[in-house]
């Protein structure tokens, strides 16, 4: 009989995050000066515990017990054999992926939002502030807080706040704060206002809220947390890739391809780091984030150094972006809509060692169907776009007649996207690809801004 799902045991979870700054030299991000940004100069964002992460080049890092022990009302994920869509694509290729929609808010955010909610815990924070898109990360953060008796005040795009209800419902049941942006608590979301009163907002804004928010609470007792981009985001997720290799291991199977979607390109990193770092040690394997075309921070972007926030707050990050004040096509999959990418993750690009994707969104949410009537679980709109990549390659697998091993990530389920779902049943999605007209602007935005280098890793 075929195996249909490998699993682990609670004793089998990695014990360490897997950290890519020990295998890859990145450029520093820098400060409004153009030095090199010092660890205090974060200290009134993140407490700095997690800023020694960030900052850390050690390979292995220890995951906590405290951490581990709320990890595991959803982990290990599964890795699964999507043997129903395999057959239904009619490829000799075998395909994996780890499900990772299990956990409470339905994603695989919360491998970092508990582990950030418990070391400012630690560090005697009370409160948190944090942005959101269409309410993922914001439902994974107040999931998060709650299990640490945290604090937490979440700024919403007003577009998703208006038009996603049932994520705010979320929030709420787990007793956190979320409200609308941009809004009139904050300079940033008011200067907005003043100029745009209709504005759908953006990530960038909400961030610029969240930020201010934080770091003007007089108790000091408040800190802000990030869902994506940043490397100690990345270290948090490659639990996801850790436990894929076991289990993986234990069917005696290797990927030749492994696939994840990428907005900020966490879930991506956390699947692909552990096999980065088997890449880097000279194994063969292809590796692809798949973005929108809608949002092509990787694939038409410059690498560039630029803020991750409307406002300018942030340091400057070497990455990817289309430009700090891009505003997005309005496509359902908003936790792929932001105008960066991780700095690891721009930086494997820029080498090579990793290749990047872009697909449209109606032959996402094709994909996205078919693994629904396939293997029955619903995708979150952002996992399709992992998905009409995997069927691309396993289509390229019977073109050649190859027996490809492909590993992607279901980053979560679209259990609260249904709505982007009838859409596309009722014709109502259509595709986007951003204008050519529109690289000269993002062009112009990045203009003043220093270049980072391009290094080689290995
Ligand atoms: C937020 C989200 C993403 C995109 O974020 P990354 O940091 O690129 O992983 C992808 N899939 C789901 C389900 C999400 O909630």
């Amino acid at each position: 009989m075929e195996v249909r799902k490998i699993l682990l045991t609670e004793d089998e979870m990695p014990r360490q995050w897997y950290n890519i700054l020990a295998d890859i030299k990145m450029n520093p991000p820098l400060g409004p000066d153009g030095n090199p940004i010092k660890p205090e100069d974060l200290a009134p964002v993140f407490p700095m515990n997690l800023i020694e992460q960030e900052m850390s080049s050690e390979r292995w890092i220890d995951i906590p017990e405290e951490v581990l022990s709320v990890l595991k009302i959803w982990r290990p994920a599964p890795l699964v054999r999507a043997l129903s869509f395999e057959k239904a694509l009619d490829t000799p290729a075998r395909i994996y992926f780890k499900n990772e929609g299990l956990s409470p808010p339905g994603s695989h955010k919360p491998n970092t939002a508990v582990p950030q909610a418990y070391y400012n815990k630690v560090f005697g924070i009370k409160k948190l502030t944090t942005e959101t898109g269409a309410g993922q990360w914001g439902s994974a953060l107040s999931f998060a807080c709650s299990q640490f008796g945290l604090e937490c005040k979440v700024f919403m795009v007003r577009i998703s706040f208006d038009q996603k209800p049932y994520r705010k419902s979320l929030m709420a049941t787990w007793g956190a704060n979320c409200i609308a942006s941009p809004s009139t608590l904050t300079k940033a979301g008011r200067d907005i206002l003043e100029s745009d009163p209709n504005t759908p907002g953006s990530l960038a804004i909400a961030i610029s809220e969240a930020v201010e928010a934080a770091v003007t609470d007089e108790s000091g007792e408040t800190r802000y947390s990030l869902g994506s981009v940043l490397n100690h985001v990345m270290l948090h997720q490659t639990i996801i890739g850790l436990e894929a290799k076991k289990q993986m291991e234990k069917i005696g199977e290797y990927p030749d391809i492994v696939i994840g979607c990428a907005g900020g390109g966490s879930n991506f990193a956390g699947l692909a780091y552990p096999y980065v770092c088997d890449k880097i040690n000279g194994r063969e394997i292809e590796i692809y984030p798949v973005e929108p075309t809608a949002c092509p921070t990787l694939t038409r972007a410059p690498f560039a150094y630029d803020h991750g926030d409307s406002a300018k707050y942030t340091p400057l990050l070497p990455m990817h972006s289309l430009g700090h004040s891009f505003v997005p096509a309005p496509i359902h999959a908003g936790g792929l809509r932001y105008h960066g990418m991780a700095p690891t993750v721009s930086q494997l690009v820029s080498e090579g060692l990793i290749e990047a994707k872009a697909v449209n969104q109606l032959a996402a949410y094709k994909a996205g169907v078919l693994m629904a009537r396939t293997e029955g679980i619903v995708p979150a709109p952002e996992t399709n776009h992992a998905l009409a990549c995997v069927v691309d390659e396993a289509k390229k697998a019977k073109e050649e007649g190859k027996e490809k091993v492909i590993l992607f990530n279901f980053s979560g389920h679209g259990l609260i996207d249904l709505g982007a779902y009838d859409k596309y049943f009722s014709g109502k999605l259509k595709d986007y690809e951003l204008g050519k007209e529109e690289e000269s602007k993002f062009e112009a935005c990045l203009e003043d801004h220093p270049k980072p280098e391009l290094l080689k890793s290995c």
